[in-house]
């Protein structure tokens, strides 16, 4: 027998090791415990797979009878891996998954049992889930909330336990998570760009939406972690005095992993390939103990379910590792934040991704189409892509520098920047047949097949074109993807929409051909995008002073950004592609308000407590401690201690300087707290804690931070940044 070797996988899910052998191959552990394609045709009867599949591609509804054939299958495969139970495995608008466990164990009388799940249970629950945030939909007793299937993405075991991803929504009918906009979303893009992608082919009869996601974070030890009340409770550092040496040296950047976190990748990915997570990528970040992880891209939908599920088996992994996994997107001050770059694109169920230039003319006329009506719809909607994006914890770094800032642009490359002002010259109206030919050989037809080289990478850009996708890279690490992804296929089906009837309209009443048609719409539409268009560094101040000059909005905060997303424009557009209704896009608007001042209200109560309750008792006995010393030398030496005590004074007089602002802080930090609270309209509320509370952070830390440098090692209460970011 070969060399055996044992993974704590299924340890923490209390059950034996498995032995894997050594030599066993990623690709025959992949998707091993997902109710996939393969699965399906193995467990399933002809006609339960068809109907299935149907629902994948068509989105057919799945009859009753076949879904007790489903529901029994499932049961089989999942006894079969030794499951216990099943879940309805769903993303409320906490931005968490959730899952309320039942056992598929049924007492049948006699003292016997049997195992049972049937088509009802697979189809629909009724988790009782009413505490989740829901904008005030529910009205607890009369409208429960439920949750259904989402046959699109595939059933898997995690642990013992069955996983059915689901959509939850109240009895109304209205969504209340995530995932149900995003498909509403995923629809109208399919069907606006199928529309416009028969231009070019008409064998395409569907479009779907393509998401990669890179997932940045970093690995802290458990122990130390635990140490901080600040990590515990907000994710992130409060406090804490930069370390000697940061990232300045940019040693950590793409070096080698270190072994420790290296086992804990090796792990995660094993249990990432069981459940079908295509991981590909994984290499340090730019701070010390920051790490990325990246799969390969998937339907949009699968891939945002996936990036949950992740950021879930992520932390139970690193549990096993006795790490903790920070996934805020700034944990630590002075160093790099995280993120969560969205790689998005189109592509067709003929297999042609519409955003990656190709060999021919046409090919590329089509490219272009899709990639100018992309530009256009990042355009006139700004605001509420910047405003998918808003969270406390991205304010830390959406304008901070190292991340994209709070100005929404899109950074093309020299190469199709030229192409895009050859175009803007194309006659206006019927264009000759040289000129026509001109431009297909000339433009359309000198785009570079692989212009992924060539796209200069503008790191400092928020929406770059990389060469076959677009890159959305002001998402923030603790995002959950269903929030930009909605918007940003929302925006693109309405835009695509409207390019398809203008284009239609020069066919028809101006007699166009459609080529003609296409070259004068896009003309136009570059005309009129240009103000989004920005290559240059993102991070400078003349970027936001031209920003502002051309008219697109700087949203640095939270509650600000925010509003966009109920201005009358977003809810007609919401309405009209139907995405969300007015009641379900205004019961978000306000679950977020809310969360952003709850967070700031913890990181406040935080605050004070380690300042109040840590720092000053700390900095008081060390005083002491000095005291003691001045009074000895004092003792010792007579009339000649002032010249021996002098410097033990002077920290003596700044200790209770930083004291007192400290303490002063806190005290006004607290007036404003309370002030705040009693505000009952959300808004103000948010407001509040952003423009008053929040300010007082900064002041506080800065206090809290002298006195790390001037109190006794020895002393000090606090994990200091250099043992959390340099103990590997
Ligand atoms: P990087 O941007 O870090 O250089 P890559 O360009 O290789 O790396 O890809 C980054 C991510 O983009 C990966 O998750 C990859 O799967 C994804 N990606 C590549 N092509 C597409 C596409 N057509 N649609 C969506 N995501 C894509
Ligand atoms: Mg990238």
């Amino acid at each position: 027998m070969s060399t055996l070797r044992f993974y704590a996988i299924k340890e923490t899910f209390n059950r034996k090791p498995i032995a894997i052998e050594e030599n066993v191959r990623r690709s025959e552990l992949f998707g091993k415990n997902v109710f996939n394609e393969n699965t399906m045709r193995q467990y399933l009867t002809k006609d339960a797979y068809k109907s299935v599949m149907d629902a994948i591609e068509n989105g057919t509804k799945i009859d009753r009878a076949i879904a007790d054939q489903i529901a029994s299958a499932m049961k089989d495969w999942s006894l079969s891996k030794g499951a216990t139970h099943y879940t309805h495995w769903f993303q409320p608008l906490t931005g968490a998954t959730a899952e309320k466990h039942d056992a598929f164990f049924e007492p049948i009388g006699n003292g016997n049992a049997i195992e049972k799940f049937g088509g009802g249970q697979l189809v629909q629950q009724e988790p009782d889930a009413s505490s989740f945030p829901n904008g005030g939909i529910r009205n607890t007793f009369e409208a429960r909330g439920y949750t259904a299937w989402d046959p699109t993405s595939p059933a898997f075991i995690f642990g013992t336990t069955l996983c059915i991803p689901t959509v939850f929504v109240s009895y109304t009918g209205e969504a209340l998570d995530y995932k149900t906009p995003l498909l509403r979303a995923l629809q109208a893009v399919d069907k606006a760009a199928t529309a416009v992608a028969k231009y070019f082919d008409k064998n395409v009869t569907k479009v779907n939406a393509t998401l990669g996601w890179e997932q940045e974070y970093f690995l802290i030890d458990t122990a130390l972690a635990k140490s901080r009340p600040d990590i515990m409770l907000t994710g992130r550092t409060l406090l804490g005095h930069s370390p000697a040496k940061g990232q300045q040296l940019d040693d950590h950047y793409f070096g080698s992993i270190p072994t420790r976190a290296l086992n804990y990748m090796r792990d995660l990915e094993t249990e990432c390939m069981l459940l079908g997570i295509p991981v590909k990528t994984r290499h340090n970040e730019v701070a010390p103990n920051q790490f990325e992880l990246a799969p390969i891209f998937e339907e949009a939908n699968l891939a945002v379910d996936h990036n949950s599920l992740i950021m879930d088996v992520m932390q139970k992994v690193a549990d096993r590792h006795h790490f903790k996994v920070l996934m805020h997107e700034k944990p630590f001050a002075g160093v790099n934040g995280s993120g969560k770059h969205n790689n998005w694109s189109l592509a067709t169920n003929t297999g042609v991704n519409l955003l990656s230039p190709g060999k021919t003319p046409m090919h590329n006329l089509e490219f272009l189409t899709f990639f100018v009506n992309t530009i256009k719809a990042v355009y006139e909607n700004e605001e509420l892509l910047r405003a998918t994006i808003a969270s406390a914890s991205n304010d830390h770094r959406l304008g901070a520098n190292e991340a994209p800032p709070a100005i929404i642009s899109v950074f093309i490359g020299s190469q199709l920047s030229a192409v895009l002002d050859a175009l803007e010259n194309v006659t206006k109206g019927k264009i000759s047949p040289k000129e026509m030919t001109d431009l297909k050989l000339n433009v359309v037809g000198k785009i570079p097949e692989i212009l992924l080289d060539n796209t200069d990478r503008n790191r400092t850009s928020p929406f770059a074109f990389t060469g076959n996708k677009f890159e959305f890279r002001a998402v923030g690490s603790t995002a959950n993807c269903a929030n930009p992804m909605t918007v940003l296929n929302t925006i693109v089906a309405k835009q695509l929409q409207e390019f398809k009837t203008e284009v239609d309209s020069l066919i028809k009443d101006k007699k166009m051909k459609k080529d003609d048609a296409i070259f004068n719409v896009l003309r136009e539409y570059i005309k009129a995008s240009k103000n989004i268009m920005f290559e240059g560094d993102g991070y400078g101040d003349a970027w936001e002073k031209e920003a502002k000059k051309r008219g697109l909005s700087n949203n640095k905060t939270t509650p600000v950004a925010l509003k966009a997303k109920v201005s009358k424009d977003t809810l007609a557009l919401f309405d009209e592609m139907g995405v969300m209704n007015k009641v379900e896009a205004e019961a978000r608007y306000e679950i977020e308000v809310e969360e952003y001042a709850m967070r700031i209200q913890i990181e406040g109560r935080v605050l004070g407590d380690i300042a109040r309750n840590h720092v000053i008792p700390t900095a008081i006995r060390y005083q002491n401690i000095l005291i003691e010393n001045v009074k000895g030398l004092k003792e010792v030496f007579g009339k000649d201690f002032k010249k021996l005590a002098k410097e033990q004074i002077e920290i003596v007089e700044a200790i209770s300087g930083h004291i007192e602002k400290m303490n002063k802080g806190v005290t006004a930090m607290v007036n404003e707290r309370k002030k705040a609270n009693k505000m009952d309209d959300v808004e103000k509320r948010a407001a509040t804690y952003c423009d008053k509370v929040k300010p007082y952070f900064d002041e506080i830390r800065y206090h809290c931070d002298k006195l790390e440098m001037l109190v006794d090692d020895e002393l000090w209460p606090l994990t200091k940044y250099r043992e959390l970011l340099f103990t590997r």
